[in-house]
């Protein structure tokens, strides 16, 4: 290939770079061997994936029973503050019917 060519022509340009690049990529036959796969490690690596998803379905299932409990210790707290208002609305209702300081004022 003559260089005034590179010069003028872009196809045969990039060609000659990606030739040159490629001459300056290593020796695949270099490379590291795929090493074997080792058994012990693949049933470690699946035995701590196990366990992970065991002690996840753990954890969820403690924090549904605590949110139960919540929800009903909020829901019994309620209905006693509930009736216990009510209660207290009757008592001072009561205690303004026994106090009978109203009654003078009051227009016949
Ligand atoms: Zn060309």
């Amino acid at each position: 290939m003559n260089e005034p060519h590179l010069f003028c022509c872009e196809a045969c340009r990039a060609e000659w770079r990606l030739r040159r690049a490629s001459r300056r990529l290593p020796d695949p036959a270099g490379f590291e061997p795929e090493a074997p796969v080792e058994e012990r490690f693949v049933e470690r690596v699946l035995t701590a994936v196990r366990e992970e998803r065991r002690r996840r379905v753990t954890r969820f299932t403690r924090l549904a029973a605590a949110a139960a409990l919540l929800f009903f210790f909020f829901a019994g707290a309620g209905r006693e503050v509930a009736a216990t208002s009510v209660a207290s609305v009757e008592q001072a209702y009561a205690q303004l019917d026994v106090s009978s300081d109203l009654d003078g004022l009051l227009p016949d």
